[in-house]
């Protein structure tokens, strides 16, 4: 059952060959014994595991189980947001996302450890401890979707939800060597996830292939009435059979080669340079072109993120006052100190940071200097995406800078952490798709170094908006000829 991807599993059943219940039951087991806590020697990367198997579906999704980041509200199943201040929260409804996968056949198997409220590049901001790489065991699964990222590596789930800010679904499956897909904004429904940054934030597939992420997008999208800002999806999305690339004319954005020079400390780890050097010659082999592209405005788009999403960030969790939900601070002598209190003992560092950072920056002195003006950056960077794609099909860049770093290593410097996000950030404020995919591993004679060597890197590929078929399609050629083998991350 372990080798089988979520298609593959789906066929098996179909054929009356595997039992959905035993395929859930496998899975369950496995994720309690490999999944949970690091007393226990786990991965750490569930934080709720379902007890009871579900009856079978006929749903075309057949049953295959699903674990889902803990940020997504599922029914009487906690739903916390990696946080404190939601600990044992059970919401009241599921998140459309969630329900229209469970209809679909893909019922809830575990809810994952993420980053506090989804801010982070390295799952070591939950307050429900780090995951831990399934490729080394020392090692970040990247952030903030890690649990899911590091959850289907291990083979712990055979496909999961995440999120993705400013590429939270896409660095963890880069890190993980997965594949992660982060959809057009408005594609999928926001309604049910816990809030981030609302004008980014938005839900996508973490799978072991380019097929299955198809498959699960597919029951994902289309319009939601309890979300103004979700979109009917032109058409459906197609499960991907590119074999060749001679449809494709691929950009590289020139002003993303060297991002060492815009903020030093970024430069790109000479084995993902030589990894995604050698991605680019595999598509021209099946047949693409590959051209220097020009986002001028897109080495801004860190600055402008981190200015955004905090001020988003901010007014989204006022509501967190201990009032409403969750956490409440005992003997305050009044209601100010009861929120103050509250707050103080119920959100982790980064998030008092980010709350700082974003109401300093929304304050009325400050509003144009900072807000505005970074809101004109995304604009800029969006209008060069659009004139980009006048010359290529999609764009593509290495997902990360860097494989997996240590745990530790950057959480006393979060400048270092926010680096990165330096090649997702760009296409979330464009609001356009982007995957990455698994491309190699480091150290495989490439001048990666032995500290680093065996360890997973991604290629990430971004097209239009609402381009998430050809972006699949492409996705899957370049897979078939990279032939990468995941193999080794499984317990
Ligand atoms: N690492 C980024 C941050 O900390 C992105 C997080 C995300 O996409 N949710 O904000």
């Amino acid at each position: 059952m372990l080798e089988l991807s979520a298609a593959a599993a789906i066929a098996e059943i179909e054929g009356g060959r595997l039992r959905a219940a035993d395929l859930f039951a496998f899975y369950r087991d496995r994720a309690t014994e490999h999944g949970l806590g690091l007393e226990i020697g786990g991965l750490n990367c569930f934080t709720w595991i379902a007890d009871e198997i579900p009856e079978d579906s006929s749903g075309p999704l057949r049953g295959v189980p699903l674990a889902v980041k803990d940020l997504f509200c599922t029914e009487g199943v906690p739903s916390q947001s990696g946080s404190r201040i939601l600990e044992g929260y059970l919401p009241p409804y599921s998140a459309t996302v969630v329900s229209r996968l469970a209809t679909a056949g893909a019922p809830l198997l575990a809810k994952t450890n993420q980053d506090e409220f989804a801010m982070g590049s390295s799952n070591e901001n939950s307050a429900f401890g780090p995951v831990l790489n399934p490729w080394s065991r020392t090692r970040v699964p990247g952030g903030s979707s890690g649990g899911s990222a590091a959850a289907v590596a291990a083979g712990l789930a055979p496909w999961a939800l995440g999120t993705d800010t400013g590429g939270s679904i896409r660095q963890p499956a880069a890190l993980c060597g997965i594949v992660g897909l982060k959809p057009t904004y408005g594609a999928v429904s926001r309604y049910g996830m816990i809030a981030f940054a609302s004008s980014l934030d938005q839900a996508g597939p973490l799978t072991r292939d380019v097929t299955d992420a198809a498959l699960l997008l597919g029951h994902m999208i289309g319009r939601d009435p309890c979300d103004a800002t979700s979109l009917q999806f032109p058409g459906a999305i197609e499960l991907p059979s590119a074999e060749r690339l001679d449809w494709v004319r691929l950009g590289v954005p020139a002003e993303l080669q060297r991002p060492g020079a815009d903020f030093p400390g970024a430069e790109v780890q000479p084995g993902v340079r030589s990894a995604f050097e050698r991605s680019l010659r595999l598509a021209e082999d099946l047949g693409a072109t590959v051209e220097e592209v020009h986002l001028p405005h897109a080495p801004h788009a860190l600055s402008a993120y981190y200015l955004l999403a905090p001020a988003e960030a901010s007014s989204n969790l006022a509501r967190f006052d201990g009032v409403r939900y969750g956490l409440r601070a005992e003997g305050a002598r009044d209601l100010l100190e009861m929120y103050t209190r509250t707050r103080h003992d119920g959100f982790g560092a980064e998030v008092r940071r980010r709350i700082m950072l974003g109401t300093y920056a929304l304050s009325a002195g400050y509003y144009d200097a900072y807000y505005g003006r970074a809101q004109r950056v995304r604009t800029k960077i969006a209008e060069d995406f659009r004139e980009a794609f006048e010359g290529v099909d999609l764009i593509v860049t290495p997902t990360s800078a860097n494989v997996a770093f240590e745990l530790g290593e950057k959480t006393a410097d979060p400048w270092s952490m926010y680096l990165s996000d330096y090649f997702t950030v760009p296409m979330s404020l464009a609001g356009i798709p982007a995957i990455s995919i698994p491309c190699g591993l480091s150290g495989d004679g490439d001048g990666g170094g032995p500290s680093v060597a065996g360890l997973p890197i991604g290629l990430q590929i971004a097209g239009p908006a609402f381009s998430e078929n050809r972006l699949l399609d492409a996705a899957h050629a370049l897979e078939g000829a990279i032939g990468f083998d995941a193999g080794r991350a499984r317990v």
